[in-house]
C-alpha cells in the first residue's frame, strides 16, 4: 500500500478539519489499513504505573500541580512498585510505563536508578521499562538509560511556542526552550523516545495541530501519546471557558490526529490513550481501529487512583488491574485484534532507525 509520509500541511489541515461523518470513516479506514499492513492486527499493551504525584510544577491544565493543595500527596514504595510488575509479569505483559509527577532532587534521580535495575533484576532483563517522569537533566536522562530503562515519554504539549506559553506559568520552571531541550536530550541518550501534544486546547487551532504532527514527523520521534486536553476544576485552564471545544468534537477530533499521524509515520508506535476512554467508555477500541496499536492498561493499585488526577472523569477509579486487564482483552477481542504476548512491542521506526545508523 501507497504511504503518505509526504502530506502538505494544508491537505493536513483539510483532513483534520473534516466534520461529514463517511469522509471521517473513510479516513480512518485508511489508517487503520495501513496499520494492519505493516504492523498487523496487533495490540500492545504496557502496565501503565502512576507511581507518585509529588509535583514541582503548575502546568495550568494539571489536577495534580504542585500549587494544588486538596490533593493527597503519595509515592508508591519500590515493594509495591515490584509488586505491580510482578503482576504484570503474571499476566504476560512485556513492559511497564513509571508514570509520576517531576522532582528533579538527587533523591529521587538516584531511587529511579535503583528502581531500574531492581526491576531489571526482578525480570530477568526481560522488561521493557519506559519513564514518563518529566524534564531532567541530560546527565539525568543519560544515567537512567545507562540503568537499563529503554523508552521516555516527555509530551511536547504543544509544538506552538505562545501556546505553549499560555498554558504554562510564566516562570523558569516551565519553559518551551527547555522542554525542546530536554526532548533533544532524550533522544542523544538512546532513549526510544516517545511525545505527544493535548488536543482541543482553549486557543489551538487546527493549523497547530498540523504543525504538531510535522514536529512529529521532523524529529523523528518512535512513539507517540495524545489524546484530548480535559478539564480538571482544580486548575486555572478551566477557567478558560469562553474557548471551549465540545467534548464530543476533541474525541473525534484525537481520532483524526491519531489516523493522519499513522498516515504520516506508519511504523511508529502510537497509544490510543485514557483520555479517550475518558469521553466515552470504549474510546480507546476507537481509536486503535484509527490506526494507533499501543494500550496502556492502568495498573496502579486502587488506593492511590484517585489521588492521580491529571483531569476529571477518569475511567476505573475503582477497578483492581486484574479486572482492569480483563475488560481490556475482551475489548481488543471484540474488534478482532490480537494482543501480542512474546514481543517486547519496540517501536519499528525505532528499529530501522538502528538498522541504518
Ligand atoms: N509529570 C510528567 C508525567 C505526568 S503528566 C510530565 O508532565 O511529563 C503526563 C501527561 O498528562 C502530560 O504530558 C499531559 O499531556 C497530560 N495531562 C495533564 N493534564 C491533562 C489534562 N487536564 N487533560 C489531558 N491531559 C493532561
Ligand atoms: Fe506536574 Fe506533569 Fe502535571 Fe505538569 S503535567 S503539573 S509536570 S504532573
Amino acid at each position: 500500500m501507497k504511504t503518505e509520509t509526504e502530506l502538505t500541511k494544508q491537505k493536513i489541515i483539510r483532513l483534520l478539519s473534516l466534520t461529514d461523518k463517511e469522509e471521517q470513516q473513510s479516513l480512518f479506514k485508511r489508517a487503520y489499513a495501513l496499520k494492519v499492513d505493516l504492523l498487523g492486527r496487533k495490540v500492545n499493551l504496557r502496565g501503565l504505573i502512576e507511581f507518585s504525584n509529588q509535583c514541582r510544577k503548575n502546568c495550568l491544565y494539571c489536577g495534580i500541580r504542585n500549587e494544588n493543595s486538596n490533593v493527597r500527596r503519595y509515592a508508591m514504595t519500590d515493594e509495591e512498585i515490584l509488586g505491580v510488575v510482578a503482576f504484570a509479569r503474571s499476566k504476560e505483559l512485556t513492559g511497564v510505563v513509571l508514570q509520576s509527577g517531576e522532582r528533579t532532587d538527587e533523591e529521587f534521580v538516584k531511587r529511579i536508578s535503583v528502581l531500574i535495575s531492581k526491576i531489571k533484576k526482578a525480570t530477568d532483563d526481560s522488561f521493557r521499562i519506559t519513564l514518563s517522569v518529566g524534564e531532567q537533566t541530560a546527565e539525568t536522562y543519560q544515567r537512567w538509560f545507562n540503568a537499563g530503562a529503554q523508552r521516555y515519554l516527555l509530551r511536547i504539549e504543544t509544538s506552538d511556542e505562545k501556546l505553549y506559553r499560555s498554558i504554562h506559568p510564566n516562570d523558569g520552571l516551565h519553559s518551551f526552550e527547555t522542554r525542546m531541550k530536554c526532548l533533544e536530550s532524550i533522544q542523544q541518550a538512546g532513549f526510544q523516545t516517545g511525545t505527544g501534544v493535548m488536543i482541543g486546547l482553549p486557543g489551538q487551532t487546527m493549523e497547530n495541530l498540523a504543525d504538531d504532527l510535522l514536529f512529529i514527523q521532523r524529529k523523528g520521534i518512535d512513539m507517540v501519546g495524545m489524546g484530548p486536553y480535559l478539564e480538571h476544576a482544580q486548575t486555572p485552564l478551566n477557567n478558560w471557558k469562553e474557548s471551549r471545544m465540545p467534548l464530543l468534537e476533541r474525541f473525534e477530533l484525537s481520532l483524526r490526529m491519531i489516523a493522519v499521524l499513522r498516515m504520516l509515520m506508519p511504523t511508529i508506535n502510537i497509544a490510543s490513550t485514557t483520555a479517550l476512554q475518558s469521553i466515552i467508555p470504549t474510546g480507546r477500541e476507537f481509536g486503535l481501529r484509527a490506526g494507533a496499536n499501543v494500550l496502556m492498561p492502568n495498573l496502579t493499585p486502587v488506593k492511590y487512583r484517585k489521588s492521580y488526577l491529571l483531569y476529571e472523569n477518569k475511567p476505573s477509579l475503582e477497578l483492581e488491574a486484574d479486572e482492569t486487564l480483563e475488560n481490556l482483552l475482551q475489548s481488543i477481542h471484540k474488534i478482532e485484534e490480537q494482543v501480542v504476548y512474546h514481543d517486547n512491542g519496540d517501536s519499528r521506526y525505532f528499529l530501522n532507525r538502528q538498522i541504518n545508523h
